[in-house]
């Protein structure tokens, strides 16, 4: 998939954050963009905007995927849009942090639904088209919070565990149909999820990174959009984009 001419991608949650830098790489090469939002219309209409300004054929679609209907209507609006999918990039999530002592039963099941099985909802529904096309590719957004842990935040790094647990299985059970699966582990990236932390938590957060400094949405895109066009014999893996403050 070295060109992604003609090629389909979904981006769920690419309204904002890391799954628009997403959407705007993967269009920048070529590919056709399906973005998906919850609620924010507003700015993936935008976005659907300005890659038609530049040519691309893009189209916003809303769907909660934390949701198994939403997400099999997600699929079937891009296969009725463009005739098929080849790369589904498994984005969306949120983080609803507290202590396990004070975390309510639904900020559990949230997170849980809207970070961990969306990715199953999704892949289950986007299998069908990338096996009649010949292959494609999946990438699911895990964390570093999923291999290290943290303080406030077990729903969320159980959710990003088992993406890692899910893409792994994925992984084998669809290299058949040349389907690879992999998972990223973003540390600590500029989005909103991040920006909205009080100073001084984002500093003490800062000096436990070797290079010194949170990633960029747009250095989470360019890794993403190499092992979409580049990544054929990577498939299984955990990657990780953390400046060095894991190291596994
Ligand atoms: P963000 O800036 O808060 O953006 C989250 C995106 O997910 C938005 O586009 C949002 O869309 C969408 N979303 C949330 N709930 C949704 C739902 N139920 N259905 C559909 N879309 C939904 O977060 P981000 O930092 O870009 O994070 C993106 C992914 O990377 C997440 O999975 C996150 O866990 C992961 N990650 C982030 C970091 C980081 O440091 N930023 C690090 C590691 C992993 P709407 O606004 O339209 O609802």
């Amino acid at each position: 998939m070295s060109c992604l001419k003609d090629k389909v991608s979904i981006v769920t949650g690419s309204s904002r954050g890391l799954g628009r830098a997403i959407a705007k790489e993967l269009a920048a090469h070529g590919s056709k963009v399906v973005v998906n939002y919850n609620q924010s219309k507003d700015a993936a209409d935008e976005l659907v905007a300005e890659l038609k300004g530049d040519g691309v054929e893009a189209i916003s679609v809303k769907a909660n995927v934390a949701e198994e209907d939403e997400c099999k209507a997600l699929i079937e609006a891009a296969v009725k849009e463009f005739g098929g999918i080849d790369v589904l990039i498994n984005n969306a999530g949120v983080n609803r942090d507290r202590t396990i002592r004070r975390m309510t039963g639904d900020e559990w099941r949230e997170v849980i639904a809207t970070d961990l099985s969306s990715i199953f909802y999704c892949t289950q529904a986007a299998v069908p088209s990338m096996t009649e096309r010949g292959g494609g590719r999946i990438v699911n957004m895990a964390s570093i919070v999923g291999q290290m842990g943290n303080l406030g935040q077990s729903n969320y790094s159980a959710a990003k565990a088992g993406i890692v647990g899910f893409t792994k299985s994925a992984a084998q059970e669809l290299a058949r149909f040349k389907i690879s699966v992999v998972a990223l582990c973003p540390g600590f990236i500029e989005t909103e999820m991040v920006t909205n932390l009080t100073d001084e938590v984002k500093e003490a957060l800062v000096a436990k990174i070797p290079l010194g400094r949170f990633g960029t949405p747009e250095e989470v895109a360019r890794i993403t959009r190499f092992l979409v066009t580049e990544g054929e014999y990577v498939t299984g893996a955990q990657i990780n984009i953390n400046g060095g403050m894991y190291m596994q």
